[in-house]
């Protein structure tokens, strides 16, 4: 260990320290890495004031950051997303006050852009030319558009159930894309080139980029806390680095105490935290699926699992698991009332909230903080599931238009529409089936009116002209599609 007031590695399991540089885990027990820094300089190096004076985004809280201060940054403008304040969606959901942080407007569309600009800076930094990564969709489309950025080769390995956006956005950003079929495999086996700089779910200079959305919360709400915030748990990174982050304000002096409850949301069937916590275990067990593990919280084992619940409980707050359902409610309801379209994973923390207040374990007087991580459109199946519903009302619509057009044609023709339905005829055999069936004392001339009739609502078409027996040519007529759905819908409003 070198220069004093630089940042530092500390392992997160024995506590080894070590000298900022490229390494993916603890040399001495294979314990995750996470950066520290001499906080008592920082607090000396600035305060808001200083803060206030700057541009907003992740570089603004650069003592913060473990890059060099000369180091050249690879920035898109990320960072600086809006806290919304939204009475609409509060009122909505049944809370006084529910602040969105909304992380969609990131240059890539995700909250990661913040790790990704860090961890592409710091790689340059320590000189490597080369990327590579195996992560979900948003970290691959995150770490794509920064390499282009910065004029590195990019390898980024993702898994085949990615969202289909994101993998647009990776080919067009031109990195090396290759689907894999087994994640969890491809995350152990994946090797790294010598040139390369390998980033992985796990990479401590990238989890110091994604808590700069904790910063900016505190500085946004004027330097103070609020009573809870809600944060997707994927591998259990983010609310990691949040709470890491709010510790670290304190310990520099800008803010004054973090009585913030941290809560994490799982999807139902990757919910180890929940589960722990629900069972009062002191350690998550990992969950253990034969299905993919493709989307972004679909993560058996959170690697950060263990610092998550550690935030949850110092922080006295909690976790809970939301449905697929539930969090497609919660597209709907934050989209709808805001203005903010979100991916699943991101509107999972409005689901949450909701869940909560359901369970009457939130104080509705509390200031909530939900953090939406990323954008709508990155995932269009879930988005076209919203138009599916649109087409549903289309096909109603459809069916009352067509009950009206029942009632317009008439009872006669309803009758010629029920005896084509069984097999085609010609005008006299309509007729005369008219008669003797149905009872009707209809001229000839008048029926071959209603099949003109017919014919002009492309109900019914001729098919052949036929002589039978050594008679005259008689035309056949049988139902079109558009006849045979209304015969059918007859039928139905007979029954
Ligand atoms: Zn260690």
């Amino acid at each position: 260990v070198k220069k004093s007031g630089a940042p530092l590695l500390e392992c997160l399991e024995c506590g080894t320290k070590y000298d900022v540089q490229y390494m993916l885990s603890c040399p001495k027990c294979g314990g995750l890495l996470s950066v520290i820094y001499s906080y008592d300089h920082i607090k000396e190096e600035i305060d808001t004031k200083v803060l206030a004076s700057r541009v907003p985004g992740v570089w603004k809280y650069r003592e913060l950051l473990p890059v060099s201060k000369d180091a050249d940054i690879v920035s898109l403008g990320e960072g600086g997303t809006f806290l919304h304040n939204c009475p609409r969606l509060a009122r909505e959901i049944g809370i006084k006050k529910l602040y969105i942080k909304d992380e969609t407007t990131n240059p890539t569309g995700s909250f990661l852009d913040r790790g990704a600009t860090v961890v592409i800076t710091k790689a340059l930094e320590l000189g490597f030319k080369e990327v590579r990564c195996v992560g979900k969709g948003n970290l691959g489309a995150s770490l794509s558009a920064y390499a282009a950025k910065a004029g590195m080769s990019c390898d980024i390995f993702v898994p085949r159930e990615i969202d289909i956006g994101k993998l647009y956005q990776i080919v067009a950003y031109n990195a090396n894309v290759k689907l894999v079929d087994n994640f969890k495999k491809a995350l152990k086996e994946v090797e790294r080139p010598e040139k390369s700089y390998l980033v992985t779910t796990t990479d401590p200079f990238f989890l110091e980029g994604e808590k700069t959305t904790a910063i900016e919360i505190i500085e946004q709400l004027g330097w103070k806390s609020p009573n809870r915030m809600f944060i997707p748990i994927g591998t259990g990174g983010h609310i990691t680095a949040t709470w890491k982050a709010l510790n670290e304000l304190v310990k520099i002096g800008i803010l004054k105490n973090r009585n913030v409850k941290m809560c994490g949301v799982q999807v139902q069937g990757y919910s180890p935290i929940v589960d722990a916590l629900r069972k009062g275990q002191e350690s998550m067990k990992p969950i253990e699926h034969t299905r993919s593990e493709g989307l972004e919280l679909s993560v058996e084992h959170p690697p950060y699992g263990p610092t998550a619940l550690k935030a949850i409980k110092d922080s006295n707050g909690t976790a809970v698991e939301v449905s697929n359902q539930e969090i497609l409610n919660a597209i709907r309801l934050l989209a709808s009332n805001e203005g903010i379209f979100a991916e699943p994973a991101a509107a999972s923390t409005i689901a949450g909230l909701r869940k909560l207040i359901e369970a009457g374990e939130l104080d509705k007087n509390e200031e909530v903080v939900c953090v939406i991580t990323g954008e709508g459109l990155k995932d269009p199946m879930t988005a076209r599931k919203f138009v599916d519903r649109i087409s549903e009302i289309e096909r109603t619509i459809k069916h009352v238009e067509q009950r009206q057009l029942v009632i317009r044609i008439g009872e006669t023709k309803e009758r010629i529409l029920q005896i084509l339905s069984e097999k085609e005829q010609h005008g006299y055999g309509i007729w005369k089936i008219l008669k003797e069936r149905f009872g009707y004392d209809t001229k000839i001339p008048s029926v071959y009116q209603h099949l003109i009739e017919l014919g002009q609502l492309d109900l019914i078409k001729k098919t052949v002209s036929r002589s039978v027996s050594g008679r005259p040519k008689r035309h056949y007529y049988s139902l079109t599609e558009k006849g045979k759905e209304l015969q059918k819908i007859l039928e139905k409003l007979k029954i």
